[in-house]
């Protein structure tokens, strides 16, 4: 699970980050609204983490901006801000939950889990070849031989290759896929994931195409 946080605070983005990875989530860190609004383009996130003290671009004008262009994923607004009105704006603008400064970090991490959920029981299908199903709000993969929760990058990295089925997907790919841009990759850190995934669920789920990447299986 990806999150995109934007926070310009050094303190509060550097405390939510640790937090963060500390509940195995890959985190994003932007510290302005221009560049937030660039990088929910690119639909690498699972959810947002979204300041409204921003410099360069308010908040509230991004949340807007980006629900206006179709983006669905759950934001939660962190704000410092105590007035009601700010509150409600957010709300109408389309963030799912917010969050007052200062806050309690096991309650940022309970809300998170709570929009993700509610999102992925509403929205989030669950993905099926055939050969595995995933279920996202769970993150029970369930295969002819075997059925089990995933670790947090074992569940990234089955449910990029099951979203794209029959296609390769390079290592660098998949490391897209579980780590921030700032986190240290181990060299073998897709090998050792895939051979839990294999672990847990049988060795055919996942196909290695030798010196191309891995695969599953298009549904026949
Ligand atoms: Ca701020």
């Amino acid at each position: 699970m990806r999150i995109l946080l934007v926070e310009d605070d050094p303190m509060i983005g550097e405390a939510v980050s640790l937090a963060l990875r500390d509940a195995a989530y890959a985190v994003d860190w932007v510290r302005d609204g221009v560049t937030a609004q660039q990088v929910m383009g690119d639909h690498e996130h699972q959810a947002i983490l979204l300041d409204l003290g921003l410099p360069r671009r308010d908040g509230l004008e991004v949340l807007r901006r980006a629900r206006r262009d179709g983006l669905a994923l759950p934001v939660i607004v962190i704000t410092a801000r105590d007035g009601v009105e700010d509150r409600i704006q957010g709300l109408d603008l389309g963030a799912d939950d917010y969050v007052l400064k200062p806050f309690d970090m096991k309650e940022l991490l309970a809300r998170l889990r709570a929009v993700v959920r509610r999102q992925g029981g509403h929205s989030a299908p669950v993905l099926d070849n055939g050969i595995v199903t995933l279920d996202p709000a769970t993150r029970v993969a369930t295969s002819a031989d075997a059925q089990a929760t995933l670790g947090a990058r074992e569940f990234a990295l089955l449910h990029a290759l099951l979203l794209r089925p029959g296609r390769i997907l390079a290592r660098s790919e998949l490391e897209g896929h579980i780590y921030g841009w700032n986190e240290e990759v181990e060299s073998n850190a897709v090998d050792f994931l895939i051979h839990g995934i294999r672990r847990k669920l049988g060795s055919t789920v996942i196909r290695n195409v030798r010196g191309a990447g891995w695969m599953v299986d298009a549904p026949r």
